[in-house]
């Protein structure tokens, strides 16, 4: 259920019908909007019958939520979010936004070299794993807080702001206090204890779809993020398991639309970790774009054939500025 207040309601108006709810046993979430403020009725077992508010001072009207998640649905939010990264950047809401780099930081230099790169190419925020989740343990685990610090430096260096992964509670500590977005990975959708740990996290969060996660799924993980507040969430859609092995995963396009008609938070789409094959990445990233994505997530590697993690599916320096022209071609005005 969502309550919404009539524009000249005054904040006791607003104390009251929380006060109302909490009697009630339930959570209220007050929204402030543009013109108005809305409330949501959380943690309530069944439904609740709006008789019990539409009387009460300054309330407009009481909408049923139809959605099992509430605070990321249009139901409960028609404009979309916007969030905003530190250095202005801003995404969602006709903002688009390229976030590229290395799969994994290497080296200072190795991280510099590239995020110089796709600087220079038109993106405006630099990713690159130090806590690295790999699907075996005999694998490159990431330089953990030595990677995070030299993030640091990049972002210092070349003013792009910068995403990294958190894995678990210490390494989201650790990422919260040094990068501008906490990146929650695929396999960590369902990790309910350490999305609620990132819904109260001061900095924007990007959720990533699980490999195998339904849309249904995936909006309750968002839930568990803007249910401990923090409202900044970008999706990513990144790949499902799929058939065959021409590619690593299958980038359910279609997602993207739906989400967009689902929930205002914006979704972006990550066709590197969906392709795992350079020749894949740049089509799936035009597809993603032309069906409405708010952004695109890329691996560029400058020596992808010595890459510690995810070489074969990185773009070289040169193939990542031209995918980004041909991003600007089919969003007019996109980089100009
Ligand atoms: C990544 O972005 O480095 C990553 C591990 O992605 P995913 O969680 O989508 O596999
Ligand atoms: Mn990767």
């Amino acid at each position: 259920m969502l309550i919404v207040m009539e524009k000249e309601a005054s904040d006791e108006d607003i104390r009251g019908v929380v006060a109302k709810i909490e009697a009630l046993g339930y959570v209220a979430q007050p929204i402030p909007g543009g013109e108005r403020t809305a409330i949501g009725i959380l943690r309530n077992p069944g439904p609740v019958d709006p008789a019990l508010f539409v009387d009460l001072p300054g309330v407009q009207e009481a909408i049923p939520v139809s959605r099992p998640y509430k605070l990321v649905s249009r139901e409960m939010k028609r404009a979309d979010t916007i969030v905003e990264v530190t250095g202005g950047v801003k995404i969602g809401g006709g903002h688009f936004v390229v976030m590229a780099g290395p799969c994994a930081v290497e080296s200072e230099a190795q991280a510099l070299t590239i995020a110089q790169a796709v600087k220079a190419a038109g993106a405006q925020i630099f990713r690159g794993g130090a806590f690295k989740p790999r699907t075996s343990p005999y694998s490159y685990q990431g330089l953990e807080e030595e990677g995070l610090k030299i993030l640091a430096q990049v972002r210092a260096a070349t003013g792009l702001p910068v995403i990294t992964e958190a894995i678990d509670h210490h390494s989201l500590d650790l990422v919260e206090e040094y990068a501008d977005i906490i990146q929650i990975g695929a396999r960590n959708m369902q990790n309910f204890s350490l999305l609620r740990r990132a819904g109260q996290a001061r900095k924007p969060v990007l959720l990533k779809r699980g490999m195998s996660a339904t849309l249904d799924e995936f909006f309750m993980a968002a839930e568990y993020i803007l249910s401990e507040g923090n409202t900044q969430v970008i999706l990513c859609e990144r790949g499902v398991r799929g058939i065959g092995s021409h590619a690593r995963n299958t980038l359910d396009l279609a997602a993207i639309p739906f989400v967009k008609r689902e929930s205002h938070l914006p979704i972006i789409a990550d066709p590197s970790h969906a392709a795992g094959r350079r020749l894949l990445v740049a089509p799936l990233a035009r597809g993603a774009v032309a069906v409405g994505a708010d952004g695109l997530m890329i691996e560029v590697h400058h020596d992808p054939a010595h890459a510690l993690s995810d070489g074969p599916q990185s773009l070289y320096p040169d193939q990542f500025a031209t995918l980004m022209q041909d991003i600007a071609a089919l969003r007019p005005g996109q980089w100009s």
